[in-house]
């Protein structure tokens, strides 16, 4: 069964043909870390989790890339606000990121670049465009000459004339052109600032994505993701620097997710209608989220209201309980004539199931055919109940439904708790007390066999043994009542 991808470049959906077969590589643009993550953010990592986990599942060898921007104008302004350096802003909600990431079962990317570990690929990869003619410097300022690109635009599909109506200089620019953007910003005082051939100064947005795809994953990637709000501009500068360095395509597929909004209203900090991860992971389990992201299609708004989060509780019970009912039916006497069994629903389920995940990731109706399923199980599950028995056949197809169930569920969706749980410190104190009671045994072993080698005069296999011990941190105490250890 072949994939089909909505590309937004071509603005069609078309048969997903990796550039090496096999083989995937995915670049999502990241979060800027100046705040915690709201749904908004959430929608986008839970959309491209399944995205990735969906390719991993067709049989490819996927390489994921996410990056955190951890220098920009918005961390900046909040490390002056609390007159931090911008390094404790970043850490502080790189750290509140991986929370959220835990939490919600968000799997780690492969590769997750930070721009400031990046800035020597990133001054190469804008002298590279000075060099080529495409970017010119003003007073410490790099910008992109946009008119110099002659397919600017086709991936937001808007025209020079279009952007040019919209095109402003901001206060401090100094661009010869209102449509171009910067590459590298001259650093004010008291900024974060790195040395370039242009002098000291940052990175624009735009930049930092190309440089990083391009050392991690190379000129050409296969897919390109984010939300949608990023198709123009960040997307569209980062297709035309990379193309106009390349002449080659950088991105095969763009993928872009729908926004998430509160009465019709996209969610985000500056209009104050956010709601946080955090607020939703202390109230609801995380893939009550992640159900309610994939029950719309990743490229439709999503409304989100606390009510739709409720109802969608239900339907997430209803999906749990359909798979632990087995245990019901199991404690069922054996009736062989219960004539029902669901091994045709199974199939067909199995088959849609799969059908609307390869037509562009269309989870909707992917559940739509898991909640036919569960229709299916609960009308056995009452006639076997009514009953009061049910036949091998019927109670093994049961099984096997919510198995089908479980499985696709778990491994697609990340639900029902696919990950590893994080660290459970109970857990680590108790294997490190197992570690030092096997060790304290060990070292009394080793004390006896020293002091049956100086029993018998071999005081160089005795010595070894002390000084081997006193080298992992034990030190031995002869003393008129034995020998002691303590730990250095
Ligand atoms: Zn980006």
């Amino acid at each position: 069964m072949s994939l089909k991808i909505h590309n937004t470049l071509t603005g069609k959906e078309e048969e997903f043909v990796p550039i090496n077969p096999g083989e995937v590589k995915i670049y999502v643009c990241g979060v800027t870390v100046y705040d915690v993550n709201h749904v908004g953010h959430g929608r986008s990592l839970i959309v491209f989790d399944m995205i990735r986990r969906y390719l991993r599942y067709l049989g490819y060898n996927v390489t994921f890339v996410r990056n955190f921007t951890d220098v920009d104008d918005k961390i900046i302004n909040r490390a002056k606000n609390e007159c931090v350096p911008f390094t404790v802003i970043a850490d502080r909600y790189i750290k509140s990121y991986y929370e959220d990431a835990e939490n919600f079962k968000i799997e780690p990317a492969d590769i997750e670049p930070r721009v400031t570990t990046h800035i020597p690929d990133i001054i190469d990869f804008i002298q590279k465009l000075v060099d080529k003619g495409y970017a010119y410097e003003v007073d410490g300022d790099v910008y992109f000459s946009v008119r110099k690109f002659k397919e600017y635009g086709k991936l937001s599909k808007r025209s020079i004339d279009e952007l040019i109506a919209g095109a402003r200089v901001e206060p401090g620019e100094k661009k010869k052109d209102p449509l171009d953007f910067a590459l590298w910003k001259a650093s004010k005082a008291g900024e974060p600032s790195w040395d370039s051939p242009w002098g000291k100064g940052r990175p624009g947005w735009h930049t930092e994505c190309c440089a990083m795809i391009f050392k991690h994953l190379g000129e050409t990637i296969d897919i390109h993701g984010g939300g949608l709000d990023l198709t123009f501009p960040h997307h569209e500068n980062e297709l035309a620097q990379a193309e106009a360095l390349t002449d080659r395509p950088f991105a095969k597929y763009w993928i872009h997710n729908g926004l998430v909004t509160v009465n019709g209203q996209k969610m985000s900090k500056s209009l104050g209608n956010y709601i946080t991860l955090k607020e939703i992971y202390e109230k609801y389990h995380p893939d009550v989220l992640r159900l309610l992201v994939l029950s719309v299609h990743y490229r439709s708004p999503l409304d989100f209201s606390w009510e739709k989060l409720e109802e969608t509780k239900k339907a997430y019970d209803r999906l749990k309980n359909a798979i632990e009912e087995v245990k019901i039916l199991e404690k069922l006497p054996e009736n062989p004539d219960f004539e029902y069994h669901l091994y045709d629903q199974i199939a067909k389920a199995e088959q849609d199931f799969y059908a609307s995940m390869s037509d562009d990731f269309n989870t909707p109706e992917a559940f739509a055919a898991i909640y036919g399923l569960v229709r299916e199980m609960n009308i056995l599950k009452d006639k076997a109940v009514k009953e009061g028995g049910i036949s091998k056949k019927a109670l093994q197809s049961y099984k096997e439904a919510a198995d089908l169930i479980y499985k696709t569920t778990r491994d697609i969706f990340g639900f029902f708790d696919s990950l590893k749980p994080c660290v459970d410190v109970e857990e680590v104190k108790q294997i490190e007390k197992e570690k030092s009671a096997i060790d304290e045994e060990l070292v009394e072993i080793l004390i006896e066999v020293r002091n049956k080698a100086r029993k018998e005069k071999k005081f160089d296999i005795a010595d070894y043994i002390r000084d081997s011990l006193k080298e992992k941190g034990i030190i031995l105490e002869d003393t008129p009542v034995g020998t002691k250890w303590k730990k250095a």
